[in-house]
């Protein structure tokens, strides 16, 4: 079972890994515009910018399958179901949760 402290904690955590990511997106955003025909790249060749464009699509599409992830946690810390493995119903160790806290599995069945 997880003390009240490391819920705190780990609650703590998620909301700045929430924050972080959604600074990461925004900062992010200009890439992922679409490239208009008759833009001027510079440089860069049109593929080439197409290409960049792609890498930072798919960042954001990792990057908001994460926030669901820990938006759920979230709920789970809230009602009160958070750290339980959906397999096994063990508890997920602190330290795991600490480094990944939006697993909602244990060590044992997420290998
Ligand atoms: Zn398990």
């Amino acid at each position: 079972m997880l003390t009240a402290d490391q819920l705190i904690d780990l609650e703590d955590l998620i909301v700045a890994e929430l924050e972080r990511i959604r600074e990461e997106s925004s900062s992010n955003e200009e890439e992922r515009k679409a490239i208009a025909p008759d833009v001027a790249i510079g440089r860069l060749s049109r593929l080439d910018a197409m290409q960049m464009q792609e890498v930072a699509k798919e960042a954001e599409r990792r990057r908001e399958e994460r926030v669901s992830q820990l938006e759920l946690a979230l709920e789970q810390l809230d009602s009160g179901t958070y750290g339980r493995c959906e397999l096994c119903g063990d508890d997920i160790g602190y330290e795991r949760l600490e480094v990944t806290p939006e697993a909602t599995r244990c060590s044992l069945c997420a290998s």
